[in-house]
């Protein structure tokens, strides 16, 4: 990629994650996570999972157990692991492609590829972006589909009604990995609007996904190294080392972190990282807020660059910000971009390298598609981290770079 790489002591990360304290490890009373978040939410109650993954599976399972549906539609440009929890539950994936140059799901599309054999479809809100889930649901409903919201990306972001997002469609779902803001390393939330559903959620998640002592303890390790290293000098050996590993051999699915095994795991939060989560939770409201007001700020300073496409939340609505996500004027213009700022330690990055049906190694699960729309915002799409400790010489130099590349 870059002919000189420079020195870097510091690594920005790709989204701004919540800092975990000591005092979080700690042991202590601490109420339950799932009861401390659902009133920040404004809803009546949260279901925590292992992982996003792991909540959609459960979600899937409850619906595919009370019908004969088997189809499931996700957008084109969405998670990986999405299309390996369609699988994971024996369905059938289909995907939608977007309207041009918006994360928002081609109606047109989705009424075509929608039928009595779906069981439901998962418009995504990635990147913090809302959605506007209002076609998609009054599709779904008049076929009897299921609406789940993948909500992974935007914990705490809102529709314009006000109602959280993943509230709105039938199930929704958050995760808690890291990267994604508010984190127990690997985790997920779980939601229904309907009681009886959220009920049945409960059950199918206490048949599926049992205790496992050994994966725990794993999970434990893995977020007190998360506490300790997520910082700008840790990250360099966390984050950067492998991404620019993967960089310098041309693997960019490896270093954007959108390979995953086909394992999915299955099993119970233990009652420490539970604990740690619920500390870290009393300081999520301000987090969010103060990612907020400065990802305006980077927002404003982003739009003087003449060509840059913002990706803007649904009318209304209010998402939040653990990233910038941009569309530059062409894929050439975005190669450019990445080739000179991609492993520099900026935190700018891709969020998805491809579209579903492009990665090689879901080839056998995800049917090949006429997804032009998505396969454009896949080949434009640039996200820069709004991380805390982004400096003015650092922003300076992303500007320029994306500016150098715009003309
Ligand atoms: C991360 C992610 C998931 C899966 O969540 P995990 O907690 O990592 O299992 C699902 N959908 C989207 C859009 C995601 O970004």
């Amino acid at each position: 990629m870059n002919a000189v790489p420079r020195r870097r002591w510091r690594e920005l990360p790709p989204t701004a994650g919540l800092p975990l304290r000591w005092r979080d490890l700690l042991p202590g009373p601490a109420p339950a996570l799932d009861r401390q978040l659902a009133p920040m939410l404004g809803v009546d109650r949260l279901q925590l999972t292992c992982s996003g993954t792991a909540a959609l599976v459960i979600a899937l399972r409850t619906l595919s157990a009370a019908s004969h549906r088997r189809e499931v539609i996700v957008p084109a440009y969405t998670c990986p692991l999405v299309a390996l929890a369609v699988a994971h539950c024996g369905l059938t994936l289909k995907v939608c492609d977007l309207l041009p140059g918006s994360l928002q799901p081609d109606p047109a599309m989705l009424a075509d590829l929608c039928n009595t054999g779906t069981l439901a479809i998962v418009p995504a809100h990635l990147a913090g972006r809302v959605v506007d889930i209002a076609p998609v649901c009054a599709i779904a409903a008049g076929y009897g589909a299921f609406v789940i919201e993948d909500a992974a990306q935007a914990l705490g972001a809102r529709h314009a009604d006000g109602t959280v997002v993943g509230a709105l469609g039938d199930i929704g779902f958050y995760s808690l990995a890291a990267g994604k803001g508010l984190t127990l390393y690997e985790g997920g939330l779980l939601l229904s609007r309907h009681p009886r559903l959220q009920a049945a959620l409960h059950e199918t998640a206490a048949a599926i996904a049992p205790y496992r002592l050994f994966r725990e303890l794993r999970r434990c390790i893995e977020l007190a190294g998360y506490a300790a290293l997520y910082g700008p000098h840790g990250l360099r050996w966390a984050y950067g080392a492998p991404l620019r590993r993967a960089l310098r051999h041309n693997d960019p699915i490896g270093a954007a972190g959108d390979r995953f095994p086909r394992h999915i795991p299955l099993h119970r939060v233990g009652h420490w990282r539970q604990r740690v989560g619920a500390h870290a939770c009393l300081r999520w409201p301000d987090y969010i807020e103060s990612t907020r007001r400065s990802g305006m700020q980077l927002r404003s300073r982003l739009h003087t660059i003449p060509g840059i496409d913002i990706v803007a939340d649904a009318p209304g609505a209010q998402g939040v910000w653990p990233a910038l996500l941009l569309l530059l004027p062409s894929a050439d213009a975005a190669t450019r971009a990445l080739n000179a700022l991609w492993g520099e330690g900026l935190g700018v990055g891709r969020p998805f390298v491809h579209v579903l049906p492009d990665y090689d190694y879901l080839q056998d699960l995800v049917a090949p598609a006429q997804v032009p729309n998505a396969r454009d915002f896949a080949a434009r799409a640039v996200s820069i981290g709004n991380s805390p400790w982004m400096r003015e010489c650092d922003l300076q130099r992303i500007m320029d770079t994306l500016a150098a590349a715009c003309r």
